[in-house]
């Protein structure tokens, strides 16, 4: 059995998503203790990103069904190309397509699954994955047995600098299997409607949760953001209560954001909140409670009342 780890890459629009290159820096540790090479699959995309150096070969799949992602194409060509090169180990992103994939990769190929997975070490030659369960509130550690394996691997885990490297590694054009009787095509994409900041492009961000208290308050934050330059996104309970749109809602059923600095008012650090936001460079909360989460991945923190430090901090920026 060879020590190979295969990462399949996601792309929309031509743009290789920033998961890839956190699988790409993960999977290049793991292979080098496997003895194995980083394999970097892409689908439909007329060729590797620059920014894939990281990868030992790039193994190219063509195909007109598979230029935009359908669960039945993509189920079948990653199956395909998973039996012809039996890696070590595949790790795929943890997110809708992530999981449409890995579970049926793990039935097709006859494969222990780990989803929801925020750690991977390999214990001799077991993989041992750290998951997720309970919406992130327990962290389980699972073996998995055998020679074969597929993680799903939540958003933010590694560092996608790791991966990201510069260089044109070989590409290996891998023809497609039949894809002739396809029962699903994809029509179109439907992006949300444009109109509201993208909070996902944002260098710093000014977060505010419940803490905020009440619609009336929100004002006192904006105020801060505004001096900062920066938008507003917050925790699910203020886009729930429609103190902001839905389209600001970090974390697990909201958006994932990587800016390069996150500051948080009012807001507690549930796992499905830090899902959304725990790869951000520099994080800074506030929040009154000296035993909120938050303060696990927060690099600095105060445990001020948010309604003294924002208008103050507010003022200073603007005085
Ligand atoms: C399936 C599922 C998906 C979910 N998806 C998301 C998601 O995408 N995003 C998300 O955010 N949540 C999500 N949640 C909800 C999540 O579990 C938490 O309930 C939510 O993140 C809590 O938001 P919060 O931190 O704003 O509120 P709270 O947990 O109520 O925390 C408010 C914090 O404010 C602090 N505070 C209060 N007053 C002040 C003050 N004056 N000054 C300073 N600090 C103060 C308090 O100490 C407290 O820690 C999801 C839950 C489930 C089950």
């Amino acid at each position: 059995v060879g020590g190979d780890v295969l990462v399949l890459a996601e792309h929309v629009d031509g743009r290789v998503d920033d998961s890839t290159y956190e699988l790409i820096g993960k999977a290049r540790e793991l292979a080098a203790a496997l003895d194995g090479r980083v394999e970097v699959a892409i689908f439909g995309a007329s060729g590797p990103a620059p920014s894939m150096g990281g990868a030992d070969v790039v193994l190219s799949v063509q195909h007109a069904s598979l230029a935009n992602y359908t669960a039945e194409a993509y189920e079948r060509t990653l199956l395909s190309v998973v039996r012809q090169r039996e890696p070590r180990l595949v790790l795929l992103a943890n997110s809708t397509v992530g999981l449409d994939l890995g579970a049926a990769l793990s039935v097709g190929w006859v494969a222990p699954l780990a989803a929801y997975v925020v750690g991977i070490a390999l214990e001799g030659a077991a993989v041992v994955a750290t998951s997720q369960i309970m919406g992130g509130k327990v962290l389980a550690e699972v073996v998995l047995e055998g020679d074969r394996a597929v993680c799903t691997v939540v958003g933010g885990s590694f560092p996608a600098d790791d991966g990201r490297a510069d260089g044109s590694p070989p590409v290996e054009e891998v023809a497609p299997p039949d894809l002739s009787d396809l029962r699903t095509a994809f029509v179109a994409l439907a992006k949300s409607e444009a109109g509201d900041v993208d909070i996902t492009a944002a260098d710093l961000l000014v977060s505010v949760g419940r803490g905020i208290g009440s619609e009336d308050n929100i004002e006192l934050v904006q105020e801060l953001a505004d001096a900062l330059g920066a938008p507003l996104s917050a925790s699910r309970p203020v886009t729930d209560s429609g103190w902001l749109p839905k389209s600001r809602q970090v974390g697990k059923s909201g958006l994932k954001v990587k800016p390069k600095a996150y500051l948080a008012f009012g807001i507690s650090g549930a796992p499905e909140h830090l899902e959304g936001m725990r790869g951000a460079e520099l994080i800074v909360a506030c929040n009154s409670d000296p035993e909120a989460p938050i303060f696990e991945v927060a690099h600095y923190g105060t445990t001020k009342d948010l309604f003294d430090l924002v208008p103050a901090l507010t003022e200073k920026l603007s005085g």
